[in-house]
């Protein structure tokens, strides 16, 4: 890996970060506080959240057996992903390299940002090899985007691919885990220590049951947290996402429930949708979606949508032609879909 110094933009290298009420005083000690303008009624949430989320960041180190200066959270994954772009991409110089089709927001902040966003295409079976992506990478890429289990192909990318993009590319190497928990495979949380190059993210909109509270979660050295630290909003996280977020960590059994669930209804989904008139094919899933080829993906998705059922419509995304992206529900949101697509006459 190259220095971090030589990765991050210069002037987040050496910018002099926003310094808060809660910073310049994070004590417990004390029971009087005017050093924030904050009004003193309406507790508790009349009081500025704290920035750095110590709270809830501990509960979240033991259960994913990591440091507490190793995690980043934010408004989002969304957050995480905009912040690799603002702190290590220069607009109009620096290009990321990402495999093609994958989620859509690296491309958005990519954009946002201008910097050039490259593609490379998966193969049929929706894998990728690092010496094809290493091709698309020049002296100016600062990152590359996996996404494991990939959105919206569900599959997981192969771990020893994965590696060797971690140990041959210079610049930094971002893991999107949101779909991790119904995944057999190892999340790359534990090489953390290993790889210095490595960012994984992980999301509460998943698995966790809470994609209204806006909370996704960044790991990563402590010296990358540190740079996210710095130009990131100073209260980010805001204090009812903050509760929430600590409250359900203490029932993380309830979590395992619905992944229990929602695997046994993905198992039989699936075999139940390569029954049906109008699949032509149901790709292999490590997510709680599933991708299906049908015969006309447009007119089966105006065909649920009459039957008041919304899925995703993939038809336009490379390698995607007819295909529907289905979130797998409730068991009796499943039966609805089944029995509107077994009534299905194209
Ligand atoms: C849903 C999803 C996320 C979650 O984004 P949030 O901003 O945390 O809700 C992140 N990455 C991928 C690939 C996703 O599909």
């Amino acid at each position: 890996m190259k220095e971090l110094k030589e990765l991050a933009r210069p002037n987040v290298w050496a910018l002099q970060p926003y310094s808060s009420a809660r910073d310049e005083y994070s004590g417990v000690e004390a029971s009087v506080f005017l050093d924030a303008n904050e009004n003193p009624f309406h507790a508790p949430y009349n009081r500025y959240p704290d920035p750095l989320q110590k709270e809830l960041k501990e509960l979240i180190a033991s259960l994913k057996g990591v440091r507490r200066k190793q995690i980043f959270l934010g408004n989002g994954s969304d957050e995480a992903i905009d912040l690799v772009f603002r702190t290590f991409c220069k607009p109009g110089v620096d290009n990321v390299v990402a495999i093609d089709p994958t989620y859509g927001m690296y491309q958005v902040c990519a954009d946002v940002n201008d910097v050039e966003y490259r593609k490379v295409l998966l193969d049929a079976n929706y894998h990728f090899t690092a010496d094809k992506v290493m091709l698309s990478v020049d002296e100016n890429t600062k990152a590359i985007f996996l996404c494991s289990p990939n959105n919206p192909t569900g599959n997981n990318l192969g771990r020893q691919e994965i590696e060797k993009l971690l140990e041959t590319f210079e610049g930094l190497v971002v893991v999107d885990e949101a779909y991790i928990d119904f995944s057999d495979a190892r999340s790359f949380l534990l090489d953390l220590d290993k790889y210095p190059n490595l960012i994984v993210l992980q999301t509460f909109s998943k698995a966790w049951g809470c994609a209204a509270i806006r909370l996704g979660m960044a790991f990563a050295s402590e010296a990358i947290i540190d740079l996210f630290n710095k130009i990131k909003y100073p209260y980010n996280v805001n204090e009812l996402t903050q509760r929430q977020a600590i409250e359900l960590l203490k029932s993380p059994e309830k979590v395992k429930e619905w992944v229990e669930i929602l695997l046994k209804e993905r198992e039989r989904v699936m075999s139940e949708f390569v029954k049906l008139n109008c699949c032509r094919r149901v790709f292999p899933s490590d997510a709680n979606f599933f991708l299906t080829k049908v015969k006309d993906a447009k007119l089966a998705y105006a065909y649920l949508v009459s039957q008041g059922i919304i899925v995703r419509n993939r038809t336009n995304i490379a390698l995607c032609g007819d295909c529907l992206r289905i979130t797998i529900g409730t068991p009796e949101e499943n039966d609805k879909l089944l029995e509107a697509l077994k009534s299905y006459i194209e």
